[in-house]
């Protein structure tokens, strides 16, 4: 089932194109990652999905539902959500505040609960906690609830901003190179995680430059070169194209598979 499907998008930014015509349909429950040089129009395509700027053509399809206009806070609601190349945490906030603000679009409580306080409210705060906690555990941060978010590592906070991400009960989520700036042994780790979330049902569209980790983890590749799709595949047919090669990968990446 093809649960995302951006059909032809356009981005122009004055005379720059920086998406033209791209489609890509993404299958429920699959991790398919999107690749390509510094430029390429990987993040456009990610706010165009997820509300952030308007295409300038094209349709945007989630479960069969056209989100082309929607507001980011909506699509969020109807179960796609994405995180920040550069990390966008509340960060003189505590790692467990972080985590409850993505649980908000979720609560039945309105603002008037904070003063009045039937039980069904003080269950539905207790009950978020006890998620966000959970989420904070998956996401390998327990024990760091009570610190702000600015003392956490940078790859404590993507990952931070990932399990915020999760708190909204999302069917799908965009990663923004989730591993950029993280050590080798905090990239394994990760590759770990997106399985894990995977395997709760969920669906994921990853940025990443780091290949060994979207050849191991991938079910399927797209690749943009200049605003346009110039590939994709499985990891095995993307790294043997030649124009991604070429566009892409190198010569130096050639001379290491030889
Ligand atoms: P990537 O994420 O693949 O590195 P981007 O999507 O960030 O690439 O950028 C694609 C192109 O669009 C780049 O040339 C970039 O400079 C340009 N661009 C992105 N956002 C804007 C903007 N808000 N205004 C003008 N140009 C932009
Ligand atoms: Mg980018």
């Amino acid at each position: 089932m093809i649960l995302l499907k951006v059909n032809g998008v356009s981005k122009s930014f004055g005379g720059l194109k920086a998406l033209n015509n791209v489609s890509v349909e993404v299958a429920a429950n699959t991790i398919h990652s999107i690749v390509g040089p510094n430029g390429s129009g990987k993040t456009t395509l990610f706010n165009v999905v997820t509300g952030f700027s308007r295409p300038t053509a094209g349709t945007i399809e989630f479960k069969g539902e056209d989100i082309t206009a929607l507001r980011p806070s909506d699509i969020t609601f109807r179960g796609l959500v994405r995180t920040f190349q550069n990390v966008l945490l509340f960060k003189n906030l505590t790692v467990l505040e972080n985590v409850l603000v993505g649980r908000h679009c979720r609560l039945k409580a309105q603002a008037v609960h904070s003063v009045y306080r039937p039980q069904w409210v003080v269950e539905e705060e207790a009950a978020n906690v006890r998620r966000a906690r959970d989420l904070l555990e998956l996401a390998g941060l327990a024990g760091y609830e009570s610190d702000l978010a600015k003392n956490l590592s940078y790859g404590e906070q993507k990952r931070l901003e990932l399990a915020r991400a999760l708190a909204t009960d999302p069917k799908m989520v965009m990663l923004d190179e989730p591993a950029a700036g993280t050590t080798t042994a905090e990239a394994e780790n990760l590759v770990d995680l997106l399985r894990q979330i995977r395997d709760m049902g969920k669906t994921i569209l990853l940025i990443e430059h780091k290949m060994d980790m979207v050849m191991s983890i991938s079910d399927r590749v797209s690749v943009l070169n200049f605003g346009t799709k110039i590939a994709e595949g499985s990891p095995a047919e993307v790294i043997s194209n030649r124009q991604v090669i070429e566009a892409y990968l190198g010569k130096r990446w050639l001379d290491a598979q030889a």
